[in-house]
């Protein structure tokens, strides 16, 4: 029998010329934001065909200065998916405003669109789409509420660089998009998050917010805001730079994995990921739902014991215990679909350093349970 490694859930590939990228930054002595950030930030404005990117410490950073420099704040709603990563509303929590959750839909993952109305009321200042595990939301009703009501429509995409529905990017339509270099995301530069926009007047606060509020007139320095330091070092920067020379490199071969993964489990009891027509999936997660007749944690742990590292999904956040605790609601009535993703949830590994044989591996083990 072949000899097999333990397959983690995700590692980041690392190759040496990212490795010669950040040593050059170490060499020349010029650590903090500098060169390279504006480099990273120019290029992918470009790729996204946006006009201003803003480079930042971390994805959550990202969200947490959008709803700042919307002037979100106390006593205002914003509505949030109430499956995600924890961060979506946290940062909601941390500006000091209320989530409003909303449903998911369970065959894309997404904020179910047909739901956010309901739940806009004269406190309803934005709406927080997130395109969940690489899969672009559906954003025309999203965009079309979010004109009725004066909304301000901030994309978290933390998970969808170069997610696409039609020719539309993730993270271009609504007024800010948010995106995360964490390394469970397809580039990383170890922490590190990025915010577009269009608007000039709103890239000029965000520049001036991630750096202690510090506005240059003439060469000369003004402290115009209580701002933070949010920024990206310049030793993040040339590693996720580096990596994003061959991003659409990336794209398609996790475009090949996923297809593998459809194939082999084509015939099982799993339910597979739908990717809606006119949508470019990243394949940020490939998130299955385990069958009814299976306990997913008691699979995550038989799984690590074959060597495979596979994990939850997301959050059904309101369930989570700072949720539950404030606001006491009860999902299985109000989110049906999100905790059954955040129970019967199962994210496969599918990354740049795997094989199509370390995925046939990973399905031979899911075809096993499946049938026993
Ligand atoms: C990863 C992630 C974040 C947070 O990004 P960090 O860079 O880890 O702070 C926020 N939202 C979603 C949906 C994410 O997946």
């Amino acid at each position: 029998m072949e000899e097999r490694t333990f397959i983690p859930l995700m590692i980041p590939d690392i190759q040496q010329k990212d490795i010669d990228s950040v040593t050059e930054v170490l060499q020349s002595g010029m650590l903090i934001q500098g060169k390279k950030v504006e480099m990273l930030e120019q290029q992918i404005a470009a790729y996204l065909g946006v006009k201003h990117a803003i480079a930042l410490s971390n994805g959550t950073a990202t969200l947490h200065l959008a709803l700042l420099v919307s002037g979100i704040g106390p006593g205002d709603e914003v509505i949030v998916p109430a499956l995600s990563y924890v961060a979506t509303a946290n940062v909601v929590e941390l500006v000091g405003a209320t989530p409003v959750f909303v449903d998911i839909e369970t065959e894309t993952f997404n904020i179910n669109p047909e739901l956010i109305e309901e739940k806009i009321t004269s406190k309803t200042k934005a709406i927080i789409p997130v395109h969940e595990f690489g899969l672009a939301c559906r954003m025309e009703t999203i965009l079309s509420l979010a004109k009725k009501y004066k909304l301000i429509v901030i994309e978290d995409a933390a998970c969808a660089l170069g997610a696409k529905s039609g020719n539309a990017f993730a993270g271009t339509q609504g007024d800010l998009g948010s995106f995360s270099f964490h390394p469970r995301k397809a580039i990383t530069s170890g922490e590190g998050g990025l915010l577009v926009t269009n608007n000039d007047e709103t890239a000029q606060k965000l520049r001036v917010l991630r750096n202690h509020g510090i506005e240059y007139r003439d060469g000369k320095m003004d402290f115009v805001a209580a701002g933070f330091n949010y920024r990206m070092t310049d030793i993040q920067a040339a590693l996720v730079l580096s990596q994003f020379q061959r991003f659409e490199q990336i794209l398609a071969y996790k475009q090949t994995l996923a297809s593998v993964y459809f194939e082999e489990l084509r015939d099982t009891d799993f339910i597979l990921p739908s990717v809606p027509e006119k949508y470019l999936h990243t394949w940020q997660s490939f998130h299955i739902l385990v069958p009814d007749h299976l306990d997913r944690d008691l699979l995550i742990d038989y799984m690590k014991t074959k060597g495979v590292g596979v994990n939850l999904g997301a959050q059904c956040i309101p369930n989570e215990t700072f949720y539950q605790q404030k606001y006491k609601l009860n999902c299985a009535e109000l989110f049906p679909n999100a905790l059954k993703a955040n129970q019967k949830g199962l994210v496969l590994p599918l990354y740049e350093r795997l094989s199509d044989s370390d995925l046939k591996h990973v399905c031979d083990i899911l075809k096993q349970t499946a049938n026993g």
